[in-house]
């Protein structure tokens, strides 16, 4: 059993712990909220838990389908043991049907299908408030190599794949999402940071019922039973 060391960094969503073993990190999930970079702040009660619960079951996922990530084992309800990563400054967003950014700056109505999965690149930046950036940009400003950034676009493909076939079964419809990638201290590039609610577009198979943080940014109400109903989806989902 790791010791809980001195608090290293505190963002948004996360708290995140040294420990006895410089390679590893614990990180404990918060209920705090905040939408359009920061502007609107809140709390939703439960939601560390069930972010915690559900990026367990999804990086378990993940590794059995052959993607490296900085998941170690959940320890707590809120909180889990990960590798100690340096996070590239990069989030990769991917998505399945247009919806929130690229439906409000392209004219798309929401739910319009893509024939393939589209990438996008943010450079993680909040005084910027994470601009939109190309991959030359990501290449030429030192975020990544060439090399790294194929790997984080080919591994971006794969756990779309994996993790839209896991919401099928769930009765889910993966709309988008985002995703942050670090490297271990042997230098490994795996997937870090969580998937959640927080980071992806829910939507129900049937309803078209959003399970997601737009129940928050929008003001839908229901934000607490969306984020209960996805955890008990995930996990009966994990079971079968
Ligand atoms: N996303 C995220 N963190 C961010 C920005 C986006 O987790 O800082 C997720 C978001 O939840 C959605 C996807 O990435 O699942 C695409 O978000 P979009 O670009 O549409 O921006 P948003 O509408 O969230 O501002």
């Amino acid at each position: 059993m790791v010791r809980q060391g001195a608090l290293l960094y505190e963002g948004k969503a996360k708290k995140v712990y040294a420990t006895d073993d410089p390679g590893l990190y614990i990180v404990e999930y918060k209920d705090d909220a905040t939408a359009f970079n920061g502007q609107k702040r809140g709390q939703i009660v439960g939601k560390g838990e069930v972010n915690n619960r559900i990026s367990a079951v999804l990086f378990k996922m993940l590794e059995r389908g052959g993607v490296a990530t900085h998941f170690v084992e959940q320890l707590s309800p809120r909180t889990s043991l990960v590798k100690a990563v340096d996070i590239i400054p990069v989030e990769v967003v991917v998505r399945n049907l247009a919806a929130g950014s690229m439906a409000a700056r392209l004219g798309l109505q929401e739910g319009t299908p893509l024939a393939r999965p589209v990438l996008e690149f943010y450079y993680k930046n909040d005084e910027l408030g994470d601009p939109w950036v190309t991959e030359d940009h990501i290449e030429l400003l030192g975020w990544a190599d060439a090399a790294t950034l194929q790997q984080m676009k080919a591994m971006a493909i794969r756990i779309d794949q994996l993790l839209t076939a896991f919401f099928r079964q769930c009765g889910v419809t993966l709309v988008d999402f985002k995703l942050e990638f670090g490297r271990t201290r042997d230098g490994s590039l795996v997937l870090a940071d969580e998937i959640s609610p927080d980071t992806c577009r829910l939507w129900d198979a049937k309803t078209g019922e959003k399970l997601d943080k737009d129940r928050f940014r929008r003001d839908l109400g229901g934000v607490e039973a969306a984020y209960q109903e996805m955890l008990a989806r995930v996990e009966k989902g994990e079971l079968a």
